[in-house]
């Protein structure tokens, strides 16, 4: 033991001589030399959206609400580490009229201009900052929910007054200062203030709520935190009168779902199946759900679609209008469920490898639909794959989009993680998804680390050219076991 202790320390001594020695040397190499960090994180469908030279590790934002007006005011606290030596950084916003920025404690001065997918907001600290070095920005902003973004609107407005954030993928700069690309994840809290009897909703677990101190209506602050890394696209906020529901998921997952507060009977029964839906993906998948909580969030109008923000799901009305004669509704819960591992979890590190949110998010739906006995999941990929051809020389194939939103990164991703399932058969198409959603859970990855792993799982090379002809090529490759399929 005393020989073990020796050597240890005289190897941990070997070490310091050795740091200190090399130190004056790497200094010189790599002097301090201050630049503008990028205006863009290299998107290929969004060039400006995002920044470089530095990471962010925690936001936390205050968020201050009047509803029906739809004035607001925040401050957003950004936690980050330096990448580069920087003289200036930007920030993601849209229509926020900033009022203050501070780095480190430190009136910082800053601009605001043009982007193509919103405004940038530049930051010029009193000092530059150094490469991997801790920093903090705080900015304090206003604005008015229904201002006209110059990007894409995120504020989407309930009849009652209040809102909802639906973000993605470029819409959460017009609710605070972010940076807005899926690979700088963080986590975050949230401190959201509206007038007593309003009811907001964030990311993440409720920590309690306060009286809000120096309003001259009576209003409340709630305070949430999201331990789970989440990108800026994924923020889900509201205000409405809406009430939370609460109910225990599987394995200790905590459940809380917002539904409008008149209408708690009519969505209560819908909700309620949220845990035997994560119980059956786990089973499904092969992994445990990534997060310590998830939920509804269920507005009362205002927005038709439906959206995975991290741990809280947001649904437009209109998917339950049938609720009480089918339960066909359900594929909407699987597909936004399935999203929170793929996507939320998993992240995508570009837009361009959009099809692995999508194309699992269609595929378990569709499967989930096979087996509840709604509709048939080969006949749904044959309908697919049959358009699909079409759709890659339009809109480009499910690895290569010009657009989001498109066919061929929803059914079309869909129908070629169905081939690769007919190629390979269940038991390794298990293997490939299982060991995708460990080995990047809570990070990012793209079009080539899901084909790497897919090799590597399998030890099978021929995948390579396999995956690369049904993600890139401008026409559909056979369908395995299906010859007939045109
Ligand atoms: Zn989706």
């Amino acid at each position: 033991m005393t020989r073990t202790l020796r050597t240890a320390v005289a190897t941990a001594t070997a070490f310091v001589a050795l740091t200190l020695c090399a130190a004056p040397g790497a200094r010189a190499h790599d002097a301090f030399d201050p630049k503008p960090g990028a205006d863009g994180a290299g998107d290929p469908l969004f060039p400006t959206l995002g920044n470089g030279g530095y990471d962010v590790l925690h936001y936390d934002l205050s968020f201050d609400f009047t509803p029906v007006t739809y004035d607001f005011s925040g401050v957003m606290k950004i936690y980050a580490t330096a990448t580069q030596d920087l003289s200036s950084f930007n920030l993601d916003i849209d229509s926020l009229a900033v009022d203050e920025v501070k780095v480190n404690g430190k009136a910082a001065t800053w601009a605001v201009s043009l982007g193509k997918s919103g405004q940038e907001l530049t930051v010029t600290p009193a000092r530059a900052l150094h490469d991997h070095l801790p920093f903090v920005v705080t900015v304090a902003y206003r604005g008015n929910g229904k201002t006209k973004p110059v990007g894409a609107p995120g504020w989407r407005y309930m009849s009652d007054g209040g809102f909802v954030s639906a973000a993605q993928a470029s819409r959460a700069d017009t609710f605070a200062p972010v940076n807005d690309t899926t690979r700088d994840k963080a986590t975050w809290s949230f401190h959201l203030t509206a007038p007593d009897g309003w009811t907001p909703a964030a990311n993440g677990t409720l920590l309690g709520s306060r009286a809000a101190a120096g309003s001259a209506d009576p209003r409340t602050t709630w305070d949430f935190v999201l331990g789970s890394r989440m990108a800026p696209e994924l923020l889900g906020i509201s205000v409405a009168r809406q009430t939370m529901l609460t109910g225990d998921g599987p394995h200790g997952i905590r459940l809380r779902h917002y539904v409008p507060a008149d209408q708690v009977a009519t969505y209560q029964p819908i909700v309620e199946q949220t845990g035997e839906q994560i119980e059956w993906l786990e089973q499904t998948l092969g992994v445990r759900f990534p997060f310590s909580t998830y939920g509804m969030q269920i507005v009362r109008d205002g927005y038709g679609d439906a959206l995975e923000n991290q741990t809280l799901s947001l649904f437009g009305p209109g998917w339950f209008k049938n609720a009480a004669t089918s339960r066909t509704y359900t594929n909407v819960m699987i597909h936004e469920l399935t999203h929170q591992w793929f996507g939320d979890s998993v992240t995508p590190t570009t837009w361009q490898s959009a099809w692995l949110n999508e194309g699992p998010a269609v595929y378990y739906a569709a499967l989930w639909a096979d087996q509840q006995g709604f509709s048939s999941m080969e006949e749904k990929m044959r309908t697919a794959y049959a358009k699909l051809d079409a759709v890659r020389k339009t809109d480009g194939p499910p690895g290569l989009p010009t657009a989001l939103g498109g066919f061929n990164i929803y059914d079309g991703a869909a129908v070629t993680l169905y081939a690769l399932r007919q190629q390979i058969g269940q038991e390794d198409f298990d293997a490939v998804i299982t060991s995708w959603l460990v080995k990047h859970r809570g990070g990012n990855a793209d079009t080539q680390d899901f084909i790497d792993n897919a090799v590597e799982v399998t030890d099978d090379p021929t995948l390579r050219p396999f995956l690369e002809d049904w993600l890139f090529s401008t026409e559909n490759p056979p369908m395995p076991g299906h010859p007939d399929w045109t």
